[in-house]
């Protein structure tokens, strides 16, 4: 399947989020843990979704992950209105979380359970976005 050039929509960084945000310029993944249950977190935030716990550091993730779900959006909205075809999926990260995000250089159709790597589109000096290759 060809794709269009995908869009890079400009980031909202939250205080929450500024190591995940800067770990993208660097094209690492940088993730949350819990220090009180070790949860890994995703999406970032102040305070741990299982434990409600406070204190939480960051680490950097490996890039790997499986494709967990996945759908071809052919008409997108806002940025992504002239984008189609392109494919939104959810990728499970070797660390766990799942995070909804697009494939990128599939040749053909991804199937699920298909092991996909980061890669980052530049959006400015401070950010990029994530999105998953072929592994
Ligand atoms: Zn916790």
């Amino acid at each position: 399947m060809s794709q269009n050039q995908l869009p890079v929509p400009a980031a909202v960084i939250h205080p929450d989020a500024r190591g995940y945000w800067e770990g993208t310029t660097r094209e690492v993944i940088v993730l949350q843990r819990c220090d009180d249950c070790d949860t890994v977190i995703w999406f970032p935030r102040a305070i741990c979704p299982r434990c409600w716990g406070s204190k939480l550091s960051n680490f950097e993730a490996s890039g790997r992950g499986t494709v967990y779900s996945w759908t071809r959006t052919n008409k997108g909205m806002a940025d992504y209105r002239d984008a189609g075809p392109y494919i939104l999926a959810y990728v499970e990260l070797a660390e766990g979380p799942r995070l909804m995000t697009n494939l990128v250089g599939f040749d053909g159709d991804p199937k699920i359970g298909d092991a996909v790597q980061a890669t980052f589109d530049k959006i400015d000096d401070e950010s990029a976005l994530l999105r998953f290759g072929p592994a």
